[in-house]
């Protein structure tokens, strides 16, 4: 059973080379957080040692001043009434806001972080309806969620590109940065020109002031920080790699709780473990309509036999030349059942070319999204998760859902580009640039000179998606 297993059970390090800390957490509490180092193979990238030093350093900020602290009282004091003595000035903080799908999700709360990290905010998570049933705690002896007696609590759910808080309102009507209790950041893809100047050095330098901020977004904003010169050398000694930012930082910040990991191990040692190769594929159709398409199935086959991911298959008349044992297991996820059916079917009903042995799998078909319910996000992440730990994988495009697992398990998709018109595209799918996530709607300015500007042009480590073309990604 274990063969996947075998040489890496004594020598993978369980700290994925320090990026986890070592003590502090509570083993039994959260299964995942030292056993993932077991289930995936692709585990050479390690982490720069000024990485390692700035999450140990960021989780002492994160203790000293979280939630059920006195600095984190006398904020939230300040944050109630406008005044507060003897603030600790170190203690600034970030609040996420749970917003969108569980992809976008976890794009976000990355982004969040990132920017905590370099602005050195605690980052309080906003647990929505289950982040905390999904997620373990990611900073040892803390908690990063927020509070339920948070004074906007019941704010936060309805701050829009509208509030006056935000910061771009606040620029229109030239409030001042020190004189708010709290600035919130509109990052949503809906965000008006004077909310994108958050990404500019100057508006950066101002909203460091400010002891709160909110922030809602539903993208991944981290290629525009690496536009901004006021991180440039922090980031470049952070990531020597640009591309591994969110395979680091995703790897830090999200461990399955308990409940998750059982799906995880569960279906790996049922379906994946004997097989010689996995072969991932994960098909999100953005039609208004249910499916299953004609073209969605001929573009998931062309893709993967033209790519040669899997075999072809051949006449029963025909005998296959070499009778090879390779076996290949299909990791399928969709909410549909269809597509899954029909190509476990054409691979037992047909031969293949080669004699390899196909066998495909699907978790779940959960028929379409249904965010709000508990028991469908754990299957979603752990979904996502077990994509990461396949041996390739292939991707739709547009989806966040398949970025969270390249860039989990340092894949670098075979991307499935989104159809038009019902046709299958040509080509249907193309390697990736890179394993990183695609920044969906970036802001298209120049701050120094004010004006408009291509994002994907300025710098060689930040170039256009392949998959949405007005996108940006590290590269
Ligand atoms: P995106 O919309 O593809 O960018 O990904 P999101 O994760 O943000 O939102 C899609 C949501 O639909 C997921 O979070 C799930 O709730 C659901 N979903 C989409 N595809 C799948 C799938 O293959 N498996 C499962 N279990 N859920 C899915």
């Amino acid at each position: 059973l274990l063969s996947r297993f075998r040489n890496s059970l004594t020598n993978r390090d369980k700290t994925l080379g320090g990026l986890l800390s070592a003590s502090g957490f509570d083993d039994q509490s959260c299964l995942s957080r030292y056993r993932t180092a077991f289930y995936r193979r692709n585990t050479p990238h390690k982490p720069s040692r000024h990485l390692v030093q700035r999450l140990r350093a960021h989780e002492a900020l994160q203790k000293r001043c979280g939630p059920g602290t006195s600095n984190y009282q006398k904020a939230v004091e300040q944050l109630r009434s406008g005044q507060s003595s003897n603030l600790d000035p170190d203690c600034n903080y970030l609040v996420w806001i749970s917003y969108s799908g569980l992809g976008n999700r976890i794009l976000t709360v990355a982004s969040a972080f990132l920017y905590s990290l370099l602005t050195n905010r605690v980052l309080l998570v906003d647990r929505g309806k289950d982040m905390d049933d999904l997620f373990c705690e990611p900073f040892p002896e803390t908690s990063w969620l927020l509070p339920l007696d948070f004074p906007l609590k019941n704010r936060l759910a309805n701050f829009s590109v509208k509030s006056e808080e935000s910061y771009g309102n606040m620029i229109k009507k030239k409030v001042r940065v020190n004189e708010a209790n709290f600035v919130y950041l509109h990052l949503e893809h809906t965000y008006k020109d004077e909310d994108k100047l958050f990404f500019c050095e100057e508006d950066q330098r101002t909203i460091q002031n400010a002891r709160w901020l909110m922030l809602r977004s539903d993208v991944y904003f981290v290629p525009s920080l690496f536009l901004n010169p006021l991180f440039e050398d922090e980031l470049d000694r952070l990531f020597p790699k640009k591309d591994m930012v969110f395979h680091h930082l995703g790897r830090y910040l999200f461990h399955p709780t308990n409940a998750v990991w059982g799906l995880i191990t569960r279906y790996y040692n049922s379906y994946m473990v004997k097989a010689e190769e996995i072969v991932g594929i994960q098909v999100r159709v953005f039609e208004v309509e249910h499916g299953p398409f004609q073209h969605v199935l001929d573009q998931i086959i062309s893709c993967t036999q033209n790519e040669g991911l899997l075999p072809k298959t051949v006449s029963h008349e025909i005998v296959p030349p070499v009778i090879t044992s390779k076996s290949k297991s299909v990791l399928f996820t969709s909410l549909n059942i269809e597509y899954f059916e029909y190509i476990r079917n054409m691979y037992w009903e047909n031969p293949t070319s080669t004699g390899e042995i196909v066998s495909v799998y699907q978790p779940s078909y959960e028929g379409y999204q249904q965010s709000e319910k508990k028991n469908h996000n754990r299957k979603a992440w752990a979904e996502m998760y077990l994509l990461s730990l396949t041996d390739k994988l292939v991707t739709s495009g547009w989806s966040t859902f398949g970025y969270v697992a390249q860039g989990l398990g340092a894949l670098k998709p075979w991307i499935m580009y989104k159809p038009m018109n019902r046709t299958v595209p040509n080509p249907p799918c193309q390697r990736d640039v890179s394993m990183e996530p695609c920044f969906h709607s970036p802001p298209y300015y120049d701050c120094k000179k004010k004006r408009g500007t291509d994002t994907g042009n300025l710098v060689p480590h930040v170039r256009h998606c392949d998959d949405i073309s007005w996108g940006i990604k590290l590269v």
